[in-house]
């Protein structure tokens, strides 16, 4: 089969592989569409460790059935599959609290094994959520995106009717992110961002009002929007230090940040005084469970959550390089990329 395969950082190579055949208790997938993430780059330029390489990258995949290995039921050749990329054991004190997001001996697909930047991938049937014939693989494949974005709106005990959200950047998560808080009821969603582009895409998804850093002062803007002091939830979705820093002074006085995006590992500057003087809560995220991205689907199939007008660039596996360097392009001229196998 033809894969794109990582042989060290830098060095992506289109090639031929043997095709992969499934043992006792795996499926064999034909991969359709794979969405490029932040972290197929992180790994492409050596920014975060943890493929042994070669690696076949690519872990946000949706695809067919095609074979099965022994002992697996409930599958058939054919049925279309959103794949959950987690590699979890199902057996350590995390997976059995409902928090397999956490497992002890987990990993993740496209890393700690070969991904889908490929024609075939192997899975664990446990890990195929099935999807009807009217979600394209192109949406489907944006199902670990949604279930993230989705977990992260769940644990805000503030998210709710009415509340003022502010979201930081507006990549494809952060455009997630304006449409779930729509979904929740608050009011105003605020999106911020440098491009204009993304912004006029944000407000036709739900946002109420957006900011254009570029030109205002954000800090400014929203004390014109937000009666006490900032928003009452503000989800840094850019993961940069900037806007990881500004979220404690944008967020009201015992207001919560959802910290969605995934930043370097320390960041200088951060006022964490104001985390005691104004009382706030700050919610990690990491992935989703298992059920969360089952639920991610039900979204996509209802159309609750709009993916397609996210989707601005579409690849040949062969090109899975050019679809990794568009995305990692600052201003980013790319939002949703997926790559076709
Ligand atoms: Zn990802
Ligand atoms: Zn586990």
């Amino acid at each position: 089969m033809k894969a794109a395969v990582m042989h060290d950082v830098n060095d992506i190579v289109f090639e031929e592989v043997p095709k992969p055949s499934p043992k006792k208790g795996e499926l064999l997938v034909r991969i359709r569409s794979t969405r490029v993430c932040s972290t197929d780059v992180n790994m492409y330029r050596g920014r975060m460790p943890g493929a042994f390489l070669p690696r076949i990258l690519g872990h946000e995949p949706a695809g067919e059935v095609v074979e099965l290995g022994q002992e697996v039921s409930g599958f058939k050749p054919g049925d279309r599959v959103a794949i959950d990329p987690l590699v979890y054991c199902g057996k350590c004190y995390f997976c059995r609290i409902g928090m397999n997001n956490l497992c002890e001996n987990g990993g993740l697909m496209g890393r700690e094994a070969n991904g889908s930047f490929a024609e075939y991938a192997i899975i664990t049937p446990e890990r195929a959520v099935k999807i009807s014939d009217r979600l394209s693989f192109d949406v489907a494949c944006f199902a670990e995106t949604v279930g993230s974005v989705y977990r992260s709106q769940c644990k805000a005990r503030l998210l709710r009717s009415g509340a003022s959200v502010l979201i930081l950047g507006l990549g494809s998560a952060g455009m997630i992110q304006t449409q779930f808080a729509k979904l929740a009821g608050a009011n105003p969603v605020i999106g911020v961002s440098r491009s204009r582009w993304k912004l006029d895409l944000a407000l036709q998804l739900g946002a109420d009002v957006v900011i254009d850093a570029n030109k205002e002062d954000t800090a400014e803007a929203l004390r014109k929007l937000t009666p006490h002091g900032g928003a009452d939830v503000v989800i840094e979705a850019a993961g940069v230090p900037a806007t990881i820093q500004q979220s404690y002074h944008l967020v009201r006085p015992g207001g919560e940040i959802i910290q969605y995006g995934i930043g370097p590992s320390s960041v200088d500057n951060i006022n964490t005084y104001l985390q005691y003087y104004k009382e706030l809560t700050i919610y990690g995220v990491r992935a989703f469970t298992y059920s969360e991205f089952c639920i991610s689907t039900k979204f996509l199939e209802d159309q609750s959550i709009k993916i397609e007008p996210i989707i601005t660039h579409k690849f040949p596996l062969k090109q899975t390089v050019e679809g990794l360097e568009l995305s990692e392009k600052q201003p980013g001229k790319g939002l949703g990329i997926v790559i076709n196998s």
